[in-house]
């Protein structure tokens, strides 16, 4: 998609170049180094679309508040809500099946898979072994 919206670019360097998907799903990383000799600080950027953890216990939130992780102090929770899932099953990640669960504007959940659309709870969503998440702010 990101590829798509550089129409016409001849620069090699794409990752860098600014695209809507960028704006919707990119995001600094800042990691802060403060010298321990003259406490000088210094913040260095890196642009990411997507933050790969290694998990062991597969637990998500409807609601996440960042709050707590970011490192600029702010009074209100940073909520993040939940609007997809993303399943994978299988034995390997080479193979197997994805399907996916989806928050319509009305709040209803569906999953999705394939050909067929069925409705179903957030318990039923939370309860799955996700391969994808996605948050909304
Ligand atoms: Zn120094």
């Amino acid at each position: 998609m990101h590829k798509a919206c550089l129409s016409g670019s001849s620069n090699s360097d794409i990752s860098s170049q600014e695209t809507i998907i960028h704006q919707i799903f990119g995001s600094f990383l800042r990691s802060r180094v403060t010298c321990q000799s003259c406490n000088t600080v210094f913040d260095f950027f890196k642009v990411f679309q997507d933050i790969l953890l290694k998990i062991k216990v597969v637990e998500y939130p409807e609601y996440l508040d960042l709050r707590p992780y970011m490192s600029d102090l702010v009074e209100e929770p940073v909520l993040y809500s939940l609007y997809a899932v993303v399943v994978h099953t299988g034995h390997t990640c080479l193979g197997g099946h994805f399907f996916c669960y989806t928050k319509a504007s009305n709040g209803q959940w569906y999953k999705m898979n394939d050909t067929s659309v069925d409705s179903c709870s957030i318990h039923t969503v939370l309860g799955q072994q996700a391969y994808l998440l996605f948050y909304v702010r």
